[in-house]
């Protein structure tokens, strides 16, 4: 009940063990069709430029920046936690000015900072944010923000690794440009697979760079030679080996979500976390993020005074095996975050966490400092 990967079903599992056929097969190509559709449906999008990148979500981010930034260019990025810092990183190694938007960890990405980031740079042509801060456990508002980028003729680079499959995102409804999510969060497949998706203005945007994409593998131009072309081989070109079997447990993860239907998927997540916060709070444990702005999928919880970080969690694992995360960064020793995503998501996990809790925190044996 971490931050990520999650628990795996069975079935999974299962799909990643048949037999490895080549990634040119026609049987192979039908597949790829129904992973593209799957995810369409998973993002909820008509965009033809949707597949997975063959790398985990680090590596879906790096393709949206290298193929829409250009050096030169103004992009607007929001940190309000780790992943909003990887985000300037990438914005500044392409050459580009990172306009820094900053919000407390903790707390959702603010509208009227970026409203005025862009009243002050009206060059800036990119806003990028973090759908789901995995390092605080904050939701912040993807539709408005999209709105306020639009509104100054910009385009958006959204972060939705942990809010995919967790709770509503609408690409085309909301309009979002350029998406990348990863497969081991609420999709509960295995680590390596990222998810992405580009609308037509960040197409647009693409097919008039000035410059050639400097990364050769993210490079949408040569992956999309491999990924389209409608259900033959012949119209798809060898770019990189395919990770098959990877592919293979990600078709069977979306296959169970599209049957879960993606309605039910996040009003599971959103009925769980309801139950773990009535719980937490029950113990005396008190949550990081005001309740309107929390992550179903990940709740971030304030380590109380006197208690060892190390100690406790290593006690849940030995005693309960029960994983749960560390706070990272600033909030390291601080907070706990309890996971609850995609498969991990059951009551019956909500009920063994708070029962271990319950039984460690209670325990003489536990070290108290003053
Ligand atoms: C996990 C995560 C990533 C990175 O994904 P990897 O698969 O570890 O590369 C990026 N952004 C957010 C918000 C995440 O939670």
């Amino acid at each position: 009940m971490g931050p990520g990967p999650t628990m795996v079903h069975e079935r999974i599992l299962q799909a990643s063990a048949r037999p490895t056929i080549g990634h040119l097969d026609s049987a192979f190509v039908g597949l790829m069709d129904e992973i593209k559709q799957l995810l369409q449906y998973t993002f909820q999008t008509s965009n033809s430029m949707t597949m997975p990148i063959s790398a985990p979500g680090s590596a879906g981010m790096e393709a949206c920046f290298v193929n829409l930034v250009e050096p030169g260019d103004q992009v607007i990025v929001c940190i309000n936690g780790v992943f909003g810092h990887r985000m300037k990183e990438n914005v500044e190694r392409c050459g580009a000015k990172a306009i820094v938007v900053e919000d407390g960890w903790g707390s959702p990405v603010s509208l009227d900072k970026v409203r005025q980031a862009f009243i002050n740079n009206p060059d800036a042509s990119i806003l990028a944010f973090v759908h789901a801060e995995t390092s605080t456990g904050v939701l912040s508002d993807a539709k408005g923000l999209a709105q306020i980028a639009h509104d100054h003729g910009a385009l958006v680079i959204v972060d939705a690794v942990t809010s995919l499959g967790g709770v509503p995102i609408r690409v085309d409804e909301w309009s979002l440009d350029a998406v990348y999510s990863g497969s081991q969060k609420c999709l509960s497949c295995f680590p390596g697979l990222s998810p992405v998706t580009f609308g037509e203005a960040a197409l647009e945007r693409i097919k008039n760079r000035k410059k050639k994409v400097q990364s050769w593998f993210l490079d949408l131009n040569l992956v999309m030679g491999y990924w389209s072309g409608e259900g033959k081989s012949a119209g798809r070109s060898y770019h990189h080996t395919a990770p098959v079997n990877s592919l293979y447990a990600l078709h069977e993860s979306l296959v169970m979500l599209h049957e879960e239907g993606i309605e039910n998927t996040w009003s599971r997540h959103h009925a769980n976390h309801k139950e773990l916060a009535a719980g937490l709070e029950k113990l005396g444990l008190t949550l990081l993020v005001k309740e309107t702005h929390r992550l179903p999928q990940l709740n971030a919880v304030n380590i109380p005074d006197g208690l060892i970080d190390g100690e406790i969690r290593a006690l849940l694992l030995r005693d309960f095996e029960l994983e749960i995360g560390g706070g990272l960064g600033d909030l390291a020793g601080k907070i706990w975050r309890i996971g609850l995503m995609g498969e991990t998501c059951r009551s019956q996990n909500v009920n063994t966490c708070l029962n271990a809790l319950g039984k460690v925190l209670g325990s003489e044996s536990v070290t108290k400092v003053a």
